[in-house]
């Protein structure tokens, strides 16, 4: 079907910025207390007690790199314990985060239904602030931390909630669907949220010949080349999935015939036209869990290539990734001081939280 394009904003506006609170200051402090800072030092009881854990990403981080990372790994797990609080964290977080601190890893909608199930009082989320405040939307009770709220995202900045009022007053009736990476106050405007997991089943879902979606127009593409709904998009785009290119691809194949290529829905079509398979994150890990193949170019963020090389190491990984520098922003000392300091609390306006959440709920609640 043909695919309308809106007249959207800039691509890519700054990420949002917000301004950390000072330690101590915020409600969860005042409720939780400030714990002291654990002495953080490198010796042969730490090499002990974290060695299973280097195990696990030894093929992805030099031996030279552990000491540093380890004596952090060692206080964020004891301090999570003391806290009673969990760590939920984003494929694309570096192999150190993944393998050897986070609770539950996963793609968005992976990690918004971990956030439904979870039983802890605090949350600590790594990931970009969009994931957080999804944390949040579905657990109003508990604490959500982000380790630094400047963890933004291209897509989330693309749109704001008067943009969506705008819409609405265009294309009366007709329904919106938003990618889980937009602001609580996108989400509070729309009729239901997706992932790029179950984009199509969303889209398909509403029982409408028209729908708007919002903000990925590669994704939107994407789902439109697979339905008969008309898609209106947004024009936003993920500032490190653009920059992929079908021809950088094409030189891959053209120096190896048999590599395979596997790349996600927030990619340009020309990229996806070379793909021999395109999904979520969490698609293209169960993809190469099963596949195994041989040598393989993962077309998305650097650290998730990392972490499946950690768990899958006879799979030779082809790198034309790219870092996502907000996803980057998450770091094992910034994750100590969410968990000493608990900061940086995510704090959203009760109404707009309310509102937000009836759309996360119709996606997590969906069959299938
Ligand atoms: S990878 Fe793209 S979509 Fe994901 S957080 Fe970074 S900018 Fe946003």
């Amino acid at each position: 079907m043909p695919l309308l394009d809106l007249q959207g904003p800039v691509v890519n506006r700054a990420p949002i910025a917000h301004v950390p609170a000072p330690a101590g200051s915020s409600a969860a402090a005042r409720k939780f207390g400030v714990k002291p800072m654990p002495e953080l030092v490198w010796n042969e009881d730490v090499a002990r007690e974290t060695a299973h854990l280097y195990e696990r990403i030894k093929t992805v981080v030099p031996a030279v790199e552990w000491p540093v990372f380890a004596p952090y790994v060692k206080a964020i797990n004891e301090l999570k314990r003391e806290r009673n609080a969990v760590i939920l964290a984003h494929n694309y977080q570096t192999p150190e985060i993944y393998n050897c601190v986070a609770d539950f890893v996963g793609d968005s909608l992976q990690l918004a239904r971990e956030a439904t199930k979870v039983k802890s009082e605090i949350i600590v989320q790594c990931g970009v602030h969009f994931m957080a405040e999804t944390s949040k939307i579905l657990n109003p009770e508990k604490t959500v931390l982000i380790p630094d709220s400047r963890a933004g995202c291209s897509l989330a900045a693309s749109i704001t909630g008067e943009d969506v009022r705008l819409l609405r007053d265009r294309f009366p009736g007709v329904p919106i669907v938003a990618y889980v990476n937009t602001s609580a106050d996108v989400k509070a405007e729309v009729d239901i949220c997706c992932t790029s997991s179950n984009a199509l089943e969303v889209v398909e879902s509403l029982g409408s010949d028209t729908v708007i979606f919002l903000p990925d127009q590669y994704l939107a593409k994407y789902v439109a080349s697979l339905t008969k709904v008309k898609i209106i998009a947004w024009k936003g785009a993920c500032e490190v999935h653009e920059r992929f290119t079908g021809d950088e691809l094409r030189l891959y194949r053209e120096s190896d015939p048999s590599i395979q290529i596997i790349a996600h829905p927030e990619c340009p079509p020309d990229v996806l036209a070379e793909a021999d398979y395109t999904g979520s994150t969490a698609g293209m890990i169960d993809w190469v869990r099963k596949k195994r193949p041989k040598r393989l170019v993962m077309v998305t963020e650097c650290s998730m290539a990392d972490n499946v090389q950690a768990e899958l190491p006879d799979v030779e990984f082809v790198r034309p990734c790219n870092l996502c520098p907000h996803m980057k922003r998450i770091t094992l000392p910034k994750i100590l001081d969410s968990l000493v300091y608990m900061k940086e609390e995510v704090v959203i306006d009760a109404m707009i939280a309310d509102k937000a959440r009836r759309s996360v709920e119709r996606m997590v609640n969906l069959k299938n």
